[in-house]
């Protein structure tokens, strides 16, 4: 399988705080990776750093064989990485098709358009002319995944996607991940529910105070690892 994101040695700081200790990720093509951790573990930190909203330096970050560590944000949602941010963030006064048609802005080629996004969320297509803001949570969240898929990146981004949602949403949401990754596309998630992130993910990392303190296929990590990996006990 081929590498599409590398992180290596990548740091983050705030100011004089460092967040990150050198972070090695590997995210392979068609690749589902989750990534776990306590609060204030760095997760949001190493996304931030991958997708140019903190400025990682030198080569810590490569993708599609391309150093990008050092581009502006825009640049890098050009070269196919797509954020599904927490928190959903729809345009309330656009309704849900504006609101998807808002990701297909970068013009890139592949599967994903309206028609395909509301194959994989039948809702959607009934509420296409809906405001996003009068759906349910569970559905808001299908819009930003869709919204991303619009830019038919290479990469797919999802930022704790289940958070406030009911498991049976959750599990809906995530069932769509197979027809997500079937032409190729890879993903990271980052999730709180560590079984949820082992049952949607190929491999895991753990982050734990700025480090990864555990990485592997998802099925042969065990629970006693990934406690002593997630709290440090
Ligand atoms: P969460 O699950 O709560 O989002 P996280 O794993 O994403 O946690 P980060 O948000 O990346 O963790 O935080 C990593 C560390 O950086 C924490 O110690 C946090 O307090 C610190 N931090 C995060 N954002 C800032 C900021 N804007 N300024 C200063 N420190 C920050």
């Amino acid at each position: 399988m081929s590498t599409l994101l590398e992180t290596r040695k990548l740091t983050a700081f705030y100011g004089d705080f460092q967040a990150l200790f050198g972070i090695d990720v590997e995210v392979g093509a068609g690749e589902v990776v989750a990534l776990i951790g306590a609060n204030g573990a760095g997760k949001s930190t190493f996304l931030k750093s991958v997708t140019g909203l903190m400025k990682a330096s030198g080569d810590s970050v490569r993708f599609g064989g391309e150093v990008i560590s050092g581009l502006a944000p825009g640049k890098i949602v050009a070269k196919g990485i797509a954020m599904v941010p927490e928190g959903r963030r729809l345009f309330p006064s656009l309704s849900v098709e504006e609101n998807l048609k808002i990701g297909a802005y970068t013009k890139r080629a592949g599967p994903w358009n309206l028609d395909s996004v509301y194959r994989l969320f039948p809702a959607l297509r009934e509420r296409r002319r809906q405001p996003g803001t009068a759906l349910s949570g569970g559905q808001q969240q299908m819009v930003a995944i869709g919204r991303a898929l619009m830019s038919n990146p290479s990469l797919l981004i999802c930022d704790e996607v289940s958070l406030g949602l009911a498991p049976i949403i959750v599990k809906e949401i995530y069932d769509a991940l197979p027809a997500i990754t079937q032409d190729g596309l890879s993903v990271i998630v980052v999730e709180q529910d560590v079984a949820t992130a082992r049952r949607v993910s190929n491999r895991l990392y753990c982050m734990q105070e700025g480090r990864v303190s555990l990485t592997g296929r998802s099925c042969d990590v065990t629970h006693e690892q990934i406690s002593k990996a997630y709290f440090g006990i």
